[in-house]
């Protein structure tokens, strides 16, 4: 009565944005304190070393909304 699941490889997304560096936005205190996270979770020699993490980070910062950009001339 063994319930097997089929899906027992560990899934590995290798996510394009992973390689890619994000580009905060200067200004934005949150960009900002994320990139330096993202630094960190990106860089194997450091102790907070994390790449699913860093993955995470750069999309936030990818996405983060930034609607006074428009109107900023
Ligand atoms: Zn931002």
């Amino acid at each position: 009565m063994a319930l097997e699941t089929t899906l027992r490889e560990p899934i590995h997304l290798t996510d394009p944005l992973e390689a890619e560096a994000p580009q905060p936005v200067r200004g934005c205190d949150m960009c900002e304190s994320r990139f330096g996270q993202w630094r960190e979770a990106s860089n194997p020699r450091s102790t907070a070393y994390d790449p699913s993490h860093a993955t995470d980070l750069a999309i936030e910062i990818k996405r983060h909304p930034h609607e006074w950009k428009k109107t900023a001339r």
